[in-house]
């Protein structure tokens, strides 16, 4: 008789976390377990803003998958998802169809530009590994760009990141240290770029308490950058963004959004049923329609019944619900009941920089300044720990002095 398979789509934390849980959980005879993700690596999605800025390099935030995924045990597929035909339990890849008999869908986050005009066409977006590269490859030119030029355009040196929530505001924390290097390579005076956040909400980063912003804010400002809050941007040209209700034009050679994220298209193309661009899951993180499908991460909405709200996507979400489908995955090979997923908050940190930030950990006990960043570190340094041991933390793990 042939072995059940199970497809997990996305190798991010949590299709990752779900396929190493898989192979430690299950018996080889049990199942076959087949990972399927666009590249031959795992990226750290949450280092994403220093690629893009050029703070690391690439390499230290991507690890081969065969170094961390057994492949005697899991078939890796390198391949593009294209669809999931769910009634016929098929998943269509560039290259090749899959069958399966328990899919777990996890192919992350893309951004949301919210249908602004010109958005997608015009401002660059921190999406995944190749996209991050782009913005720091883009950012660079612009400056080696004016400096080869005869009459070069003053704006060419701005950098526009469109929303200062967590990922605006982390970037721009990175920028303040990248763009200073950036005008000593290139012998230009420093005070000719400028970094401006722009911002719809009244406040930056609102999750976090007051005194909290209010450190954020004064310390970024302190380093040059520009916020324009309550801001709102209707609309992307090339020059840069349209802003407010005067319709000012901030111009820019650098321009990002980072307004917002929505799950894979992917999920729309297969005709799930979307909820501001991600799927509703039951607490055992299957479809209600589709028992065979666990739907995960940055894909589904899971509810936090204490706030009557859905958690915000989170890597460390992903990771816990990536082990609880893995745990519910095995107990349905042996028709066992499922249990339901329970978070478990570790808290939040935002980075400003190396060695600045702030954060909210063990039930509100807030952080700022130093103290913050090396947390921040600690939190990326376990993800590499977990995932490689001491020998990939070595070797890739953040160990900046203060
Ligand atoms: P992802 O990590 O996005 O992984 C999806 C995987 O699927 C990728 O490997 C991708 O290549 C692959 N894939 C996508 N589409 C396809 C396709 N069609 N075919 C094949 N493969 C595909 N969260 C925190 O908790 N803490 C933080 O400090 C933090 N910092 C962040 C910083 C930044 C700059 C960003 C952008 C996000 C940050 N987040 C943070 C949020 C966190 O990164 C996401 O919530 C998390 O990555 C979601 O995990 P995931 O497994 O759902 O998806
Ligand atoms: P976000 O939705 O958290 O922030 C987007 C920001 O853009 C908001 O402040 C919003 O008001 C603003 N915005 C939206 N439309 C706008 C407009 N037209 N004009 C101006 N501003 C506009 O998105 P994000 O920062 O990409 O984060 C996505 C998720 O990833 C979050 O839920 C977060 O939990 C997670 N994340 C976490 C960390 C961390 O824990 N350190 C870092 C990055 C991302």
């Amino acid at each position: 008789m042939s072995k059940p398979k199970i497809v997990v789509l996305g190798a991010g934390y949590a299709g990752l976390a779900t396929t190493r849980r898989l192979t430690q959980k299950l018996m080889p005879e049990e199942a076959d377990i087949v990972l399927v993700n666009k590249h031959n690596y795992h990226y750290e999605s949450t280092w994403l803003h220093e690629v893009a800025a050029g703070t690391i390099n690439h390499n230290q935030a991507r690890v081969m998958l065969s170094d961390v995924v057994n492949p005697r045990r899991v078939d890796l597929i390198y391949d593009i998802v294209v669809e999931v035909k769910k009634d016929e339990n098929t998943v269509v890849l560039e290259n090749s169809e899959l069958t399966y008999d328990y899919l777990v869908f996890a192919l992350g986050f893309e951004s949301n530009d919210f249908g602004i005009k010109g958005m997608g066409e015009n401002a660059l977006a921190i999406e995944d590994m190749d996209s991050s590269r782009f913005i720091n490859e883009h950012m660079e030119y612009q400056f080696a760009k004016y400096k080869n030029e005869e009459n070069p355009e003053e704006h060419s040196l701005n950098i526009l990141v469109g929303g200062a929530g967590f990922t605006g505001v982390e970037l721009v924390g990175e920028l303040v240290e990248r763009v200073p290097q950036l005008c000593n390579k290139y012998d230009i005076d420093p005070g000719k770029a400028h970094i401006i956040n722009v911002e719809a909400a009244p406040s930056i980063l609102p999750m976090f308490d007051e005194d909290l912003v209010e450190y954020a804010k004064k310390s970024l400002e302190d380093r040059g950058v520009e916020f324009r809050i309550g801001a709102p941007i209707s609309e992307c040209i090339p020059e840069g963004f349209v802003v407010g209700e005067d319709e000012e034009l901030i111009k820019a050679g650098t321009i990002v959004w980072t307004g917002g994220v929505k799950g894979s298209s992917v999920l729309e193309k297969s005709g799930f049923e979307l909820t501001k661009g991600k799927v509703n899951v039951q607490p055992d993180l299957r479809l209600e329609a589709e028992e065979n499908i666990f739907v995960l991460g940055d894909c589904s909405w899971v509810w936090n019944h204490e706030e009557d709200q859905p958690y915000p996507p989170t890597a460390q979400l992903a990771v816990q619900e990536g082990d609880v489908t893995a745990r519910n995955v095995k107990a349905l090979l042996r028709n066992d009941p499922t249990d339901d997923f329970v978070f478990n908050d570790k808290g939040t940190v935002a980075s400003l920089g190396m060695t600045d930030g702030i954060g909210s950990v063990f039930n509100n006990y807030k952080l700022q300044g130093k103290s913050a960043a090396a947390m921040k570190k600690v939190v990326d340094n376990q993800s590499l720990f977990m995932l490689g041991g001491p020998k990939l933390l070595l070797k890739k793990g953040k160990v900046r002095p203060f």
